[in-house]
């Protein structure tokens, strides 16, 4: 192996290492969370290697260098669009992705739903929370999710599979702890809101500087970039 390789391969086993910790404080099964490798800041080969490592869930927060990349990494890869998603983008990404974690208006939602049936694709998506209220993030405010539930379940050719968040930037990490509980505490209300509602089995949620919270907070999909390619290239 090369010298990035062993640092990669460390990283990444540091990551899963610490997901098995979290997941042993909290009483929950490591199979039960899923690292997320956030590719977004390694380049090709790296990621290739990442892939070889054993990762198995991609992220990327850009459409176009989603699909780029799903057309060159070789391997049984799910890939995870994790940042915002324009409506004229829908169908450039759609093919690609196994999941699309970012759906943040219900505009948008139509829109996937729309080019889904065109495509015969039934996508899973999850319903992005600003759960922070932070004016620069995106997603629907928990109240907004609350008063469009039917609405966002009305899709037919969409999964709506769970909730994702992104915790503010706090001087302590422990602050992010509130804003994931939060977010499952609403996936619990929502599930059980509507008969026959999407049993909303994913809960995305945790970075780098904050995902052992999220995990013991009841993560099921964590998205890691940094911490993976830190001293790569
Ligand atoms: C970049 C990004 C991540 C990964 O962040 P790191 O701090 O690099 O781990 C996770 N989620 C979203 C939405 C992102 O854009």
């Amino acid at each position: 192996m090369m010298k990035y390789e062993l640092r990669l391969q460390a990283n990444f086993r540091g990551v899963l290492d610490r997901i098995a910790a979290a997941c042993l404080r909290s009483g929950r099964s490591p199979a039960d969370v899923r690292l997320v490798a956030v590719t977004k800041s390694g380049n090709m080969p790296a990621v290739q290697s990442l892939v070889e490592l054993g990762a198995r869930d991609l992220g990327e927060s850009r459409p176009q260098q989603l699909a780029e990349r799903a057309a060159l990494i070789q391997g049984p890869v799910r890939w995870h669009l994790i940042g915002h998603l324009q409506r004229n983008k829908v169908r450039l990404v759609l093919p690609f992705v196994e999941c699309i974690h970012s759906i943040d208006s219900t505009r948008l939602l139509a829109r996937v739903d729309e080019v889904a049936g065109e495509l015969d694709l039934q996508p899973r998506v999850l319903v992005e929370v600003n759960v922070s209220g932070e004016e620069s993030k995106g997603g629907f405010s928990p109240d907004e999710v609350v008063s469009q539930w039917p609405r966002i379940c009305a899709f037919r050719n969409v999964q709506i599979d769970g909730l994702m968040t992104m915790a503010p930037l706090v001087d302590d990490v422990e602050k992010t702890r509130p804003v994931f509980r939060s977010l499952r505490e609403l996936r619990d209300r929502l599930a059980s809101r509507l008969q026959d509602a999407p049993q909303l089995r994913e809960l995305s949620m945790g970075m780098s500087e904050d995902f052992e919270i999220a995990v013991e907070e009841g993560a099921t999909m964590v998205r890691v970039g940094s911490l993976l390619f830190e001293g790569i290239g």
